[in-house]
């Protein structure tokens, strides 16, 4: 990836950690081309087309707006102008952010979780090609460090394709340990073979999404094997469930860490439809 400086700035608070590069935001309507099972929870779907041209994606964890059908079929896409979205509020619309897995010039692949309870679980869950799907952004790039010697992730199945593109990105040299919580092995995902990556598997046995501490409590474990390195040479990151991201930034901040050795984002609230990472509990 070729990344010019000159538009890279600092994330405020993060002292030069987190580097985010702007990119254009743009809306395009893409067609699914194929659907892949990696699980009995998480579908691949790769979407195509030419509205494609110029899609540009860096970093790990870059997401974006998909855009699905309104429950007429009409797909409404947003509208963007010098790079803002014009009609945000207009209610016909129906978007969840979904992390962009790969993009490899020509197919946009997204990891998405199939559950019941939202609009957006319903669709992966149906999903097979020549269905269309809005894509707004990515709106920018964030460039965590990929030096340090010692890397924590943690996701539950939203944030296994972001926790992908980091076993994707990170120097053979890096230490890993990686916590997913899923419901069973059956829900295990290949992650790649790689000699200096611990995995542990969390598993909820059938109890709701967002109801256990399961995440957490393995994150707890990694992290006391982990005292001797201090935050300087760590990196922590997690996806989840809100409670228990904000529970694994507790667990960190109470032991010394801050955002120059941690980023964590809350990636859906249990109970709430459409939840906003950006909100300050997140
Ligand atoms: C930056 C970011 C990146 C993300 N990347 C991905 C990704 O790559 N793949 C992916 O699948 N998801 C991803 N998510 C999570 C996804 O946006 C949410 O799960 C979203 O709420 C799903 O929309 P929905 O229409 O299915 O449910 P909503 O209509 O938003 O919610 C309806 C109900 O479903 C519940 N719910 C929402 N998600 C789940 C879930 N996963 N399991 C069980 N119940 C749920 C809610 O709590 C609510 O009660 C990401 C979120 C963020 C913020």
């Amino acid at each position: 990836m070729t990344v010019d400086a000159t538009r890279t700035r600092t994330r405020p608070g993060t002292d030069d950690v987190v580097r985010r590069v702007p990119l254009s935001l743009v809306a395009r309507e893409l067609v699914v081309e194929a659907v892949e099972d990696l699980s009995p929870s998480l579908r691949r779907v790769h979407l195509t087309g030419p509205d494609l041209l110029g899609f540009a994606s860096h970093g790990p964890a870059d997401h974006v707006k998909v855009f699905f059908p309104a429950d007429d079929g009409v797909l409404h896409l947003p509208t963007v102008s010098d790079g803002r979205w014009l009609d945000h509020g207009d209610p016909r619309f129906t978007y969840r952010d979904y992390t962009v897995r790969t993009f490899d010039g020509e197919r946009l692949t997204l990891d998405m979780v199939v559950h019941g309870h939202g609009p957006a679980g319903r669709w992966t869950a149906a999903a097979q090609p020549g269905l269309s799907l809005g894509v707004l952004g990515p709106r920018g790039s964030m460039l965590p460090p990929l030096d340090r010697t010692h890397y924590l992730l943690a996701a539950d199945e939203t944030g296994l394709p972001a926790l992908l593109n980091w076993l994707d990105r990170l120097p053979a040299s890096a230490r890993v340990h990686a916590v997913v919580e899923v419901d069973s092995p059956e829900h295990h995902v290949d992650l790649p073979a790689l000699a200096r990556v611990d995995v542990t598997w969390v598993y909820r046995d059938g109890a709701e999404p967002g109801t256990t501490t399961l995440l957490v409590d393995a994150v707890r474990t990694a992290h006391e094997g982990l005292r001797d390195v201090p935050p300087a040479r760590r990196w922590s990151w997690a996806a989840a469930e809100t409670s228990s991201v904000r529970a694994i930034r507790e667990l960190l901040t109470a032991d010394g860490h801050d955002r120059t050795s941690f980023a964590m984002t809350g990636y859906w609230r249990r109970g709430t439809a459409n939840f906003d990472h950006h909100a300050p509990d997140a």
